[in-house]
């Protein structure tokens, strides 16, 4: 049975330290992408506190993550969740900045929610892991709403770069012909690149 409780504290913990998650929606998905496509092997780049690596475990006994993470006090945090959900067999944590990383392993589905500006860095280097047939799904690709407005609705100059390589990431996307993508209205915004 699942703990609802540390799931919980895990919740009011990001809150409260003003730690990123995925949305509930997004959660949603990815469990019934999990479980549709019947999924094995999730490399999730951007562990954060690790709910999103535990609750995509929740689609599927059989489902192993590995996930990556380069915050230590995150690190430590998403350490002390697994080892209470019981899910340190199943959950592999690399504390390391992902674009460090070098894996030699092969994985259905890649979830991106690391750094918004790396996606297409992240996207290039882990793509050689995954499965003839599988799927990348990157998180927060409408940025909080300002991918639909204009450079001058934005004041910050480093929110306007940060929404440009958004912009850029979509394009790439959009021209990537290995892949197909569809972007979907969940959460704050999904990109799920197929490869053909
Ligand atoms: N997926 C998590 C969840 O929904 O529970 C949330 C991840 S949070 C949005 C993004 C995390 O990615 C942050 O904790 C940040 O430290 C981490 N991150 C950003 N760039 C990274 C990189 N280059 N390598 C590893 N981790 C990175």
């Amino acid at each position: 049975m699942w703990d609802l409780n540390v799931i919980n504290q895990m919740k009011n913990y990001a809150e409260l330290n003003n730690v990123p998650i995925m949305t509930e929606s997004g959660i949603r998905y990815l469990i019934k992408y999990i479980t549709k496509n019947n999924v094995k092997r999730v490399l999730e780049i951007g562990t954060a506190i690790g709910y999103s690596a535990i609750m995509m475990c929740t689609a599927d006994p059989e489902l192993m993550v590995t996930t990556i993470e380069r915050d230590e006090k995150r690190y430590l945090e998403a350490l002390k969740n697994i080892k209470k959900m019981g899910l340190e067999d199943r959950i592999q944590l690399i504390y390391k900045d992902a674009l460090e990383v070098t894996l030699n392993d092969y994985y259905d589905l890649i979830v991106i929610d690391a750094a918004k500006a790396q996606n297409q860095k992240f996207f290039e280097r882990f793509e050689k892991n995954l499965v003839e047939d599988g799927t990348i799904i990157t998180d927060n690709i409408k940025f909080h709403g300002l991918v639909d407005k204009k450079p001058d609705e934005i004041e910050s100059r480093n929110l306007r770069q940060l929404v440009r390589k958004v912009k850029d990431y979509i394009r790439f996307l959009n021209f990537n012909k290995k892949y197909e993508t569809e972007f979907l209205d969940v959460g704050d915004g999904l990109a799920v690149s197929k490869r053909i």
